[in-house]
């Protein structure tokens, strides 16, 4: 936020469609810090589902692949990760700000597998973790209970603009979206992503004079009910990455990254 602006300047996208709740992930302790959707832990235990968090001040848990951090270490926590959960695969790629999805079908080789140019995983495999890199960017976790299948997407604003939401809504249900289950996770807050007119014209919202804040997660939240998702089945994190605490914010200033990460239990 700029000095002089407020919280309420925020209020530039559409407000949250109304069934539409805020949850606050917990978080936990150990040695790989994830916060977890506190409802989904329990309708959904075989689901391994969160954000990770920035950990220590000493020993960020930093897990960019793709910044200035040294490999190893970060391969480390990676593994660290991965044993908390008891997943024996994880995938990861390098995004590209689109919205190219890739689906896992077959058996996941052990170990962290990294693809290129996706910003979104589906797998209806067990035992293997999908994964998105985030630091105000939106984690979009999407869960289809019934078939036992689910989604992970990286949704900046570019990638919400051109369609990443919906995109994965049809990818995973076709045309029974009002079954699904999605929660938009760890994110910048509508108070905090001040963006030029450009970007707001980009997602479809009235396009102000200079440049105004965005809530990125309520456009995506408009777009998933707009897709057919039940709204009661959307929920929307209160954290926000950079004016609150516990994870990195890019536009805070911090090279580190976390992980959403969204697999079914081997
Ligand atoms: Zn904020």
């Amino acid at each position: 936020m700029t000095p002089g602006s407020t919280p309420a300047a925020g209020t530039a996208a559409p407000p949250l469609p109304h069934a539409i709740r805020r949850v606050r992930e917990s978080g936990a302790e150990g040695p790989a810090p994830l916060y977890s959707h506190p409802e989904w832990a329990v309708a959904f235990p075989w689901l391994a589902q969160g954000t990770t968090g920035r950990g220590q001040a000493t020993e960020p848990f930093d897990l960019g692949l793709f910044g200035e951090s040294p490999i190893g270490p970060t391969l480390a926590r990676w593994r660290a990760l991965r044993e908390s959960l008891e997943f024996p695969a994880a995938v990861h790629a390098r995004q590209v700000h689109g919205a190219d999805l890739v689906s896992h079908d077959t058996e996941p080789a052990p170990g962290l597998r990294i693809t290129h140019g996706f910003d979104g995983h589906l797998t209806a495999r067990g035992g293997l973790l999908l994964t998105v890199s985030v630091a105000d960017c939106v984690p979009i976790f999407i869960v289809d209970a019934d078939a036992r299948r689910v989604a992970l997407l990286h949704g900046g604003w570019r990638g919400t603009a051109a369609g990443i939401v919906a995109r994965g809504i049809e990818r995973m249900a076709g045309r029974d979206p009002a079954r699904l289950h999605i929660h938009l996770g760890p994110a910048i807050c509508g108070g905090c992503y001040e963006v030029g007119p450009e970007v707001h014209a980009a997602l479809g919202l009235p396009v102000p004079t200079r440049n105004t804040p965005v809530d990125v997660r309520s456009v995506q939240a408009g777009q998933a009910v707009a897709s057919g998702v039940a709204a009661e089945r959307v929920t929307v994190s209160e954290h926000c990455t950079k004016c609150g605490s516990g994870f990195f914010s890019h536009r805070g200033g911090d090279a580190g990254r976390q992980m959403g990460v969204l697999g079914i239990r081997p």
